[in-house]
């Protein structure tokens, strides 16, 4: 959805320029509230007979429809308003996250209809999160009309490949070189739109949520892992192999505790939830008196050490206060190295600790440069889209791609 209301009109021949004609039609319709075959004709320079035969095609796949005029002609027959009908086609958006995969099925809207769960197993392989994803697509799927189905998208947790949805490596799930994509797309027989999780998260906040006026932003997400995107001028960045922006594998001490990845001292050991809980199992461990323990002697879960901060517990206050330092310094550099409009931060820990955020604020704030010599003047702003936002993004890929050639070419 990054580029589709972007499109404008290009010199192209024969087919392309049919498609072309057609995305910008539907793109326009899309973007306006109400808009007539002559007012299309005008904004766009296409022949009004060449709108007219679009139109009547997007009216026929149910894209668009007539609405009792609203715009009022002066004389003779009036003009018929459009809307675009945003329920006509829909995509499933997964977010497969390391404990939990979450689907639902998401229109062009944005709009997530009911949502379904499946457990991940600890240590799943690649086989078996493809065989839960594939039986909550099943279910899901089995109550919608098929010709309404565009494909699947994934929001995935680490490194993978675009287009082509190769896992290079996730070091929350384990996996090291899997044809992700490939493997879902022959389980499913739809086609299958697989990204980094922050960069759907990027998507979804970017198209419907708190970045929609945009033009440049940078994201952090702070869950069981760490994760960022960026989207420069209107584009997500990817980088060479498609991992820019991870933020979560950036070292803040050369000594510190062992990542997943294989480095030490990431931000992600000190800052997600996964970072959080080992970090003050470790301290519990060494004999750290903290109401942790009172509460839930050896399992702690990141709940328990946002709730035991909440309530002044000095361990779980140093560990998100920390955490808060770490981020905040991480998330200046990336705003120095970018200089984005806005900062986002999503996310489970995110949303579930008011003093994280307020912290994070604090330290960015303060530390990253201000070109005007003023206070800083980037925003920090929560995700709007919460625990959703990565099925919007995921499902909204597919539908991205769909509304940028929008009706085969017959
Ligand atoms: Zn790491």
């Amino acid at each position: 959805m990054i580029t589709s209301p972007r499109i404008a009109p290009r010199k192209v021949s024969g087919r392309l320029m049919q498609q072309a004609n057609r995305a910008m039609v539907l793109n326009l319709i899309r973007a306006d509230t109400a808009l007539s075959r002559a007012v299309i004709a005008r904004n766009t320079g296409l022949s009004p007979a060449t709108v007219s035969a679009i139109v009547d095609h997007l009216l026929e796949e149910e894209l668009v429809r007539e609405e009792s005029a609203v715009i009022t002609g002066n004389v003779g027959r009036r003009p018929v308003s459009l809307r675009f009908n945003p329920s006509a086609r829909v995509a499933l958006g997964i977010d497969l996250d390391v404990r939990e995969i979450t689907a639902a099925i998401v229109d062009m809207a944005g709009t997530v209809g009911e949502v379904a769960h499946a457990k991940v197993p600890v240590g799943a392989t690649p086989e078996v999160a493809i065989e839960l994803m594939a039986g909550l697509a099943d279910r899901i799927l089995a109550q919608e009309r098929p010709d309404s189905v565009l494909g699947v998208g994934v929001a995935f947790p680490g490194m993978i490949s675009w287009p082509d949805g190769h896992c290079l490596f996730s070091p929350n799930l384990g996996w090291h070189d899997v044809p992700f994509k490939a493997m879902l797309e022959s389980r499913l027989s739809l086609p299958v739109f697989a990204d980094n999780e922050v960069r759907s998260v990027a998507l979804a906040e970017y198209e419907f949520g708190v970045a929609r006026n945009a033009r440049s932003a940078v994201f952090v997400d702070v869950g069981f892992g760490v994760g960022g995107a960026v989207i420069i001028d209107g584009s997500v960045y990817r980088g060479m192999h498609g991992t820019a922006g991870e933020i979560g594998h950036n070292t803040m001490d050369l000594g510190g505790p062992l990542c997943g990845c294989g480095n030490r001292g990431c931000l992600e050991v000190f800052t997600s939830a996964n970072g959080l809980v080992a970090r003050a199992n470790e301290a519990l461990s060494a004999g750290r008196q903290s109401t942790l323990q009172v509460r839930c002697g050896e399992s702690v879960t990141i709940d328990d050490v946002l709730c035991a901060a909440d309530t002044g517990d000095q361990l779980a206050t140093e560990l998100l206060d920390r955490a808060a330092t770490y981020l905040g310094i991480a998330i200046a550099n990336m705003a120095d190295n970018w200089d984005p409009q806005l900062v986002v931060l999503s996310g489970s820990v995110i949303r579930g600790s008011g003093r994280l955020f307020d912290g994070i604020k604090s330290h960015e704030q303060r530390l990253v440069l201000k070109p005007s010599g003023g206070a800083g003047n980037i925003s920090i702003a929560q995700s709007m889209l919460g625990a959703d936002a990565k099925i919007i993004g995921a499902a909204g890929q597919v539908i991205s791609d769909f509304l940028a050639a929008p009706l085969a070419i017959s």
